[in-house]
Parts: C-alpha cells; sequence; structure tokens
C-alpha cells in the first residue's frame, strides 16, 4: 500500500469520473464549440452569482490572467508573503504583468485591511508605485490551509471600494474552506472581482481551474489566456470530470478534514514534534524536535511507504485528498504513533 500525502493533487480519476469524462459533449473550445466546457463554465458563473466564467488548464494560468486583467506594468499588488501567485507561480506577477508585490506578513496567510491600508501607495508621490490590486488565497497553502474570516473579507472589499483597488481572490482550496465554514460561493461572488478555483486537488478531477468575473473581465481573459498559450481545443473531457466532480466531491471534504484533523490530534503527542499548526482544513502544517534530523524523519515514513513533502524552513505538509481512504488513514496514524525518533 503506497500511501501519498504530498498535496491533494495526486488523486487520479475514478471508474465514475472516467465514465462521464467519456460521455463528454466536445467541440473546438477556442471556437467556443465544446458543449461541456461551456457547460461547466454557465454552471461556476451560476454558483458564484458572477456573469462568466472561464476553463483554464491550470490555476496558476488562471490566476496570472487575472493579475494581468487588473494592473498595468509598473503597478504594485498587494499580497500575503507566503502566498502562491508571488511564491510558486515562477515569477509570474514581474514576467506577465510586469507588477512588484507588496508583501505583508499574515497570519497563516491571511492579511487583514488593516494591513493592506498600511502597505497601500497611490500615486499622489512619484517614488510609489501606485497599488491598483489586492489578491488573497483561501485556504491558504503555506499557512496550512487556514481560512478567512467572512467579516475580515468584508472589511478588505470595503477598503478596496473606498481606495479604488480591484480584488482577486486565488481559490484554488475554496471549496475546503465553504465546507469548512459552511458558506455559499455567492457570498465569495460577492466580495470579489475575480476568483480562481481549482478542480484538480480535493475535487480530484485531472486538470483544471475555472475563473469566475464580470462579463467584460471574461471577455478579455479569453484573449490573455490564448496569448499566454493556453487556448485549448477538445477540452470537453475534462471539463466532463470537473462538472462530475462539483456535484459528486464536494461535500466529501469534511472527510478529508476529519481526517487531518486526527492527524494533527496524533502528531501533537508525539515527543519528536515541536508544533502543529491547527487544522482548519485538509492540510496539516508542522516543524520537528530540533533534535530530530529532517532526513531521517522523511526516510522513515518512506519505508512505511508514506510519502510526505517538506516545505522548506523546517516545516512539513500532510495533505488528506480522495484516494486517501479510511484503511490508509488507519495505518498512518498508527504509524505516526508508533514512529521512533
Ligand atoms: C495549487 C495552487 C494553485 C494553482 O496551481 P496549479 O498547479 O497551477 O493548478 C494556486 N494557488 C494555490 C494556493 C494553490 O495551492
Amino acid at each position: 500500500m503506497e500511501i501519498n500525502l504530498i498535496s491533494d493533487t495526486v488523486t487520479k480519476p475514478t471508474p465514475e469520473m472516467l465514465s462521464q469524462m467519456m460521455k463528454a459533449r466536445v467541440g473546438d473550445d477556442v471556437y467556443k464549440l465544446d458543449g461541456s466546457t461551456n457547460e461547466l463554465e454557465a454552471a461556476v458563473a451560476d454558483l458564484f452569482g458572477m456573469e462568466a466564467a472561464l476553463f483554464f488548464p491550470s490555476g496558476t494560468m488562471a490566476n496570472q490572467v487575472a493579475i494581468k486583467l487588473h494592473t498595468q506594468p509598473g503597478e504594485q499588488l498587494i499580497c500575503d508573503a507566503s502566498s502562491h501567485i508571488c511564491n510558486y507561480e515562477s515569477g509570474g506577477p514581474a514576467f506577465h504583468s510586469g507588477v512588484s508585490c507588496a508583501t505583508i506578513v499574515g497570519d497563516r496567510g491571511r492579511i487583514t485591511a488593516e494591513q493592506i491600508k498600511s502597505v497601500y501607495t497611490d500615486c499622489s508621490n512619484i517614488h510609489y508605485p501606485e497599488t491598483t490590486l489586492v489578491s488573497l488565497e483561501n485556504t491558504t497553502n503555506k499557512g496550512g490551509g487556514a481560512c478567512y474570516d467572512m467579516k475580515e473579507l468584508v472589511k478588505i472589499k470595503e477598503l478596496c471600494d473606498s481606495l479604488e483597488l480591484k480584488l482577486h481572490l486565488d481559490g484554488a482550496r475554496l471549496w475546503n474552506a465553504l465546507v469548512a465554514k459552511q458558506l455559499h460561493p455567492k457570498q465569495f461572488g460577492e466580495l470579489f472581482d475575480t476568483i480562481s478555483v481549482c478542480f484538480s486537488k480535493g475535487l480530484g478531477a485531472p486538470i483544471g481551474s475555472v475563473l469566475v468575473g464580470s462579463k467584460k473581465d471574461i471577455t478579455k481573459a479569453i484573449r490573455l489566456r490564448k496569448l499566454m498559450g493556453g487556448g485549448m481545443r477538445q477540452t470537453g473531457y475534462f471539463a466532463a470530470a470537473a462538472l462530475y466532480a462539483l456535484k459528486s466531491n464536494v461535500s466529501r471534504l469534511q472527510r478529508d478534514h476529519y481526517r487531518a484533523k486526527q492527524i494533527e490530534l496524533i502528531l501533537a503527542k508525539q515527543s519528536w514534534i515541536k508544533e502543529v499548526l491547527p487544522v482548519q482544513t485538509n492540510i496539516v502544517v508542522f516543524s520537528l524536535h530540533d533534535r530530530v534530523g529532517p532526513a531521517l524523519f522523511l526516510e522513515k515514513l518512506k519505508q512505511k511507504n508514506i510519502s510526505i513533502s517538506e516545505m522548506g524552513s523546517g516545516l512539513f505538509r500532510i495533505v488528506t485528498h480522495l484516494d486517501y481512504r479510511e484503511v490508509m488513514h488507519e495505518y498512518v496514524i498508527e504509524s505516526l504513533s508508533n514512529l521512533e525518533l
């Protein structure tokens, strides 16, 4: 039994999902002739109460197109210092949009309206870049799956309105936040100019993200996606997988969250653990006691056929997902409890 907990992107399509993919209504999506992709885009736009949506091959491309939509070269966006858009997208904001990132050290990847206000710069002083965009992440990746409180998001939206800033949400794992906080997608649609969501993480589809926004922004986004090389043809096979995932795999995320919580509780009891971040969704981030070598720790897990990831700065990450079944979970709990380091 191989147990891969490095990410929730490692899942493979189930037979049910594959059967839906085989029934996709496909056509050339560059000509907007792909039935299943059109259906997915309409369904996701409707779910968020937004005017339009666009299918992307990756969350990275969806985020980078959003940044390009909302900014001009030389301007500045504000985000958390650990955010995916400025750490894990290969320097995309500088490369694609020519913008700089003003970063804030938030609480587990979450920033506040007050912090945003403190780094905001306008064009009245010629030395400063003009801030035009705020980008948030929910749930946070490096912050260990932490979720924003609605109250803070409303404050941030009010601040952005008053300063005429655009607001983007990197919602790669927004599905997890919706389930954990029992919120409706429309509550997010009301606050953000654009939102990217992933289907290839917790929801278990093989490929695909969707960007939602206004009709005007999404029309522009079609061109930017083409510019970045993301205009694709018979995407319906993937859209059908995403539609199936949306129907079948959202509420089950609770099970991933429950298992992650159990892993946190077991880890917290071990003598070789320094700290475990309180689990809110499907990510467990923790550090080892100073006397324990990271390489030995990973090797011991590897001997038990368990893979997890190392995030740098002494942090480790475990992510629960659709292919992590109950038998595996029982085995992992037992293995962690008996691990001698
Ligand atoms: C995974 C992820 C993305 C998108 O990643 P892709 O691999 O490009 O789909 C974006 N933001 C966050 C926070 C992520 O975890």
